[in-house]
């Protein structure tokens, strides 16, 4: 035993000392001694030894292993049945691979993907192969890096782009990643984020500035999507129709009014919802029902009718609405996702009126990310009433069924050791 602590010291300060190719020679040797060692020291080849002080000391803190994993089982969200519903199940710490990193994920959001799924919905049934760790929208901090994938501390904050791309197709070569004819999304088909644990390639992990508080790091996902919408057409001293409050629509107002929008008028049901967005910053708020909708919304906007139209929600109506309602020459940017075809007068409603129309997926990589982390250091305030629950991971089927019902707009899941 005292002669292997001895060989590895010699070893350890050769390996600080010497160049580059002895002390892959080292490693290689440290290797075959000991694996828990050889992390430590890939880690000086790679980054140097201030970098590897912050990680000796991050596990030292934590009294976790080389990785800064503590346990080998994890708790997580699956969805195991071909039916409605979930499990909380408790499962092995998935291993990155070479160009990976598996953070712990202190916060995670559910989407409404995440309620497709849930309820085993047509779309899910489509796309969804079970068993499935579901979420996509996180933070947490690093705690393991695979082989290649060197350039995050461990115990960093990040969050990460949940859609993988596969940076070989026409939109990934054209800077369109985000259209990616062969994108994969984490939480739909691969394992996600509702898990203590996530693996996530380096490229799509995002380092989270440290003036942005954890839960509103969470958020990245759909705030970008939000904001992918939201800076399509410049808001700037133009009218804003919105229609549909749901966290994105919530999100889009708090943007759209930072963009410095005129008017912002958004359509919503829910009565809890569009306190909200009242909240967030939107001028006026209206039920899709309300009688002399049009007029009332031409009176904020003028007669022209509003320059921008955000669709949200994927209702017919809502669409029908803004389509029409929309000024001559305005820009329809359209989000929300019909769950069957629309039929639409292309030539009295597109054509003669010279609209133009963008269709919206995910954010821009990373552009959009970006925008956000700006939106957030500058007004991140704006998405705390948007966060209306947070549960933790036992009690999940609370937030599903509090967003299901509609008296919810943001749930959050916290995630503690
Ligand atoms: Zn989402
Ligand atoms: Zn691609």
């Amino acid at each position: 035993m005292f002669l292997l602590i001895s060989i590895y010291l010699s070893f350890s300060i050769l390996t600080i000392t010497t160049p580059y190719n002895i002390m892959n020679i080292v490693n290689i040797i440290l290797n075959t001694i000991n694996p828990l060692f050889y992390k430590t020291f890939y880690i000086v080849n790679r980054r140097g030894f201030p970098y590897t002080v912050h990680n000796i000391y991050y596990i030292l803190k934590n009294q976790r292993g080389t990785s800064g994993v503590m346990h080998s089982k994890m708790r997580c969200v699956k969805k195991e049945s071909y039916s409605r519903g979930i499990s909380v199940a408790t499962v092995g710490i998935p291993a990155p691979g070479p160009d990976e990193v598996l953070i712990r994920v202190r916060y995670a959001g559910i989407c409404g993907t995440d309620l497709h799924t849930y309820k085993w919905d047509e779309w899910s049934q489509r796309r969804i192969k079970l068993p499935l760790i579901m979420g996509h929208e996180f933070m947490g901090e690093v705690c393991q890096s695979g082989e290649n994938a060197g350039s995050f501390r461990l115990g960093q904050r990040v969050s990460a782009e949940g859609h993988i791309t596969c940076g070989l197709c026409r939109c990934c070569k054209n800077g369109q990643a985000h259209i990616c004819t062969d994108v994969k999304i984490i939480g739909v088909d691969m394992d996600g984020s509702f898990a203590e644990y996530v693996c996530v390639p380096e490229k799509n992990v995002w380092p989270v500035h440290d003036r942005i508080p954890d839960r509103y790091a969470a958020l990245f996902d759909p705030i970008g999507n939000a904001m992918h919408a939201v800076m399509k057409n410049p808001v700037s001293m133009k009218t804003v129709l919105i229609t549909g409050a749901g966290p994105i629509g919530l999100f889009a107002i708090s943007i759209a009014k930072e963009n410095g929008a005129s008017k912002i008028i958004v359509i919503e049901p829910n009565p809890f919802k569009k306190v909200i967005a009242l909240k967030s910053g939107a001028d006026a708020v209206f039920s899709p029902d309300e009688d002399y909708l049009m007029n009332k919304i031409l009176e904020v906007t003028g007669i022209d009718g509003p320059d921008v139209f955000l669709e949200m929600s994927g209702y017919l109506s809502s669409i029908r609405l803004g389509m029409d309602i929309l000024c001559n020459g305005g820009t329809a940017i359209l989000l929300g996702i019909p769950s069957r075809e629309i039929p639409l007068n292309i030539a009295e409603e597109i054509v003669f009126k010279g609209i133009t129309i963008h269709g919206i997926t995910g954010r821009r990589m990373y552009e959009t990310w970006y925008q956000s982390e700006r939106f957030l250091l500058k007004a991140g305030k704006a998405v705390e009433p948007i966060i209306t629950h947070t549960v933790n991971i036992d009690n999940i089927e609370e937030g599903f069924l509090l967003m299901e019902k509609g008296d919810a707009a943001k749930v959050l899941i916290e995630i503690k050791d």
